[in-house]
């Protein structure tokens, strides 16, 4: 079969369409034929060689994929040969055309979403999750700022907030991006390019602040950030890529606090309770992923230059 291989960590030339065996699932296991693998942030920083994930070379990159069930190893039961799935993770990787998972990385994925957008659920949707109700403990009626909602975890964090009964307010860094980001359910778009942007946030919350940051963006924003806090608000650090200086005083004068958030920290009994809201959602309708790109398995680099660009519009996939 055909996989994008990784011999030694680096640039995205590193990443090499390859002929590959076919895995096997072992006891276990679930083979799942890849139909849309999604391009993550997170698959670059691991590429590069910088994140504290740092696989045994070569390898495979990707951990969410959506595809159909070829076969399943001893001890399986959840799933069976012929169901659509989206993948959480998996053990061979995922830009591939076959990928084997432990039985608890495959969840069912409703006929009504594609299999390119099932490729932008796992990391997105649980990571969005996660930083809305787990970390963040978000409620409804409570004021939401997601701080750069035009890319994969932002347009899934305003389907989530929206359908939760928040005040969701997103920003986007393009005019395409806040279109998309409007057209996700968010009340109101701010464009965080904009020099008075926040100043607009703050009249836009009658001078009180936000009860919710999501901020994709920590190394530029948190500081900013604890100034457009409500009483008793709360910065979730999903995305950074640098240090910042904070002013301490006005996390004290708000009783606010920040709460930072790796997807990969998540307990099983976490994770049971994500899934069980993606799989709703995605079955209601209240979620429906955005894929802004595909582009064919054999240009993962490409892939990888793009995600890293400016101008997120949802997700980028490999088909
Ligand atoms: P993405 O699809 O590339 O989206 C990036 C987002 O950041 C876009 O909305 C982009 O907006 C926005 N952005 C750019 N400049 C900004 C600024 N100055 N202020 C606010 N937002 C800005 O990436 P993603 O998958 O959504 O992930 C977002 C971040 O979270 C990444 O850094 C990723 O590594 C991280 N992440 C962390 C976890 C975790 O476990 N902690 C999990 C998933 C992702 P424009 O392009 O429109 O300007």
């Amino acid at each position: 079969m055909k996989a994008i291989r990784v011999h030694e960590f680096g640039g995205p030339e590193v990443l090499r369409p390859e002929e590959v065996a076919e895995p096997q699932p072992g006891e276990g296991e679930v083979l799942v034929r890849v139909c849309a693998a999604g391009v993550n942030p997170v698959d670059t920083y691991i590429r590069s060689g910088v994140h504290a994930i740092k696989p045994s070379l070569p390898y495979t990159p990707g951990l969410d994929a959506a595809g159909v069930v070829e076969a399943v190893g001893a001890g399986v039961t959840r799933v069976a040969a012929g169901d659509r799935v989206y993948t959480a993770g998996t053990v061979s990787g995922a830009y591939a055309e076959l990928t084997v998972c432990k039985e608890s990385q495959v969840y069912r994925l409703p006929e009504r979403v594609s299999f390119a957008q099932g490729a932008g659920v796992f990391t997105p949707y649980a990571t969005a999750y996660r930083a809305l109700f787990n970390r963040g403990r978000g409620k409804a009626g409570e004021s939401l700022l997601v701080h750069g909602a035009s890319g994969g975890v932002g347009t899934a964090a305003v389907q989530f907030a929206r359908a939760a009964g928040f005040k969701v307010i997103g920003t986007g860094g393009t005019e395409e991006g806040r279109r998309l980001v409007a057209e996700q359910g968010a009340h109101h778009v701010l464009d965080h390019r904009a020099p008075d942007y926040l100043e607009q946030l703050k009249t836009l919350t009658g001078g009180e602040g936000v009860d919710i940051i999501l901020e994709m963006l920590s190394n530029v924003n948190l500081g900013k950030d604890l100034d457009v806090l409500a009483k008793g608000g709360r910065v979730v650090v999903v995305g950074s890529r640098g240090a910042v200086e904070i002013n301490p005083r006005a996390l004290m004068t708000r009783d606010a606090s920040i709460h930072g958030l790796t997807l990969f920290n998540a307990t099983p009994q976490e994770l049971e309770g994500v899934h069980a809201a993606i799989g709703a959602g995605l079955e209601n309708g209240t979620l429906n992923p955005v894929v802004g790109r595909e582009l064919p398995l054999a240009d993962a680099a490409r892939a990888h230059e793009a995600v890293l660009e400016p101008g997120a519009y949802g997700k980028i996939v490999l088909v």
